[in-house]
């Protein structure tokens, strides 16, 4: 972007769309990305409308960005990687935990058949579902609840992602994983600073782990993720 428009606000719709064309050229495709269903789906989903709007000039900026109660709207790029490491080929059902504004779960919507996502702030998980709605977006179910728990009445998921970093990997969220699917989590006993894992269940009683990269998340809050006690950013 030049400087101007890099500084300016109110920008136009189709201003936006070239944005995103080259965000998803510039900040994912060029580092790697090459998954062409989640380019596909990055490219169609209009990130200025997850973010606040006093933000918005910044929506295809290469950061993450605040979307207020303290939390993060997470860099474009790591969401697509994040997405591309649970491997979806299409149709799958999968569990977003930290709904966040919902940017993650639209992207996942366009992929997989049914997305179930868990916000732990309702102001978070309401603003989310009102977003997702005005896009038209039918195939995500918004909960507002303790995620690190995963959702066992949907379970089990083909693919589970979690945007927030916990001290393990939740054993609820392991059990909740099928036979075959794919788990992609911050995990860390730094809470501000984690290895993004790869979790993959090979069989009922097959685990296996592969560390992908390094990664800066919010904190996984709840029963089996931080507790409110051991927040260091409280
Ligand atoms: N995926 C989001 C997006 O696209 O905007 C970004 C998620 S943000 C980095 C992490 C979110 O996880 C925050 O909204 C936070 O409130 C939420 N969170 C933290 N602990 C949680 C938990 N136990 N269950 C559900 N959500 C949680």
């Amino acid at each position: 972007a030049s400087p101007e428009s890099r500084h300016s606000t109110g920008r136009a719709p189709n201003d936006f769309a070239a944005q995103r064309a080259r965000m998803v050229d510039e900040q994912i495709r060029a580092r790697g990305v090459r998954d062409p269903l989640v380019l596909a789906s990055i490219a169609k989903v209009p990130r200025e409308v997850f973010v606040p709007d006093l933000t918005r000039a910044h929506a295809y900026d290469d950061s993450p960005l605040p979307i207020g109660s303290d939390q993060t709207i997470s860099q474009p790029y790591i969401v697509a990687v994040m997405i591309a490491a649970l491997t979806l080929k299409g149709g799958e059902r999968v569990l977003d935990v930290g709904t966040g504004s919902g940017y993650a779960a639209a992207v996942l919507a366009g992929i997989a058949s049914e997305v179930i996502s868990i916000e732990r702030l309702a102001p978070l998980a309401e603003r989310a579902r009102a977003t997702l709605a005005s896009l038209g977006i039918r195939n995500v179910e918004v909960r507002q609840g303790d995620g690190s728990r995963g959702c066992p009445e949907h379970a089990p998921y083909d693919a589970i992602v979690v945007a927030a970093g916990g001290p393990q990997v939740p054993e609820s969220l392991k059990a909740q994983l099928a036979v075959g699917g794919r788990l992609v989590m911050p995990v860390g006993t730094d809470q501000l600073a984690q290895k993004l894992l790869r979790v993959t269940r090979a069989s009922e009683t097959e685990l296996s782990v592969e560390t992908l990269t390094d990664v800066r998340f919010v904190p996984l809050i709840g029963a089996e993720g931080w507790g409110a006690a051991d927040r260091n950013d409280a």
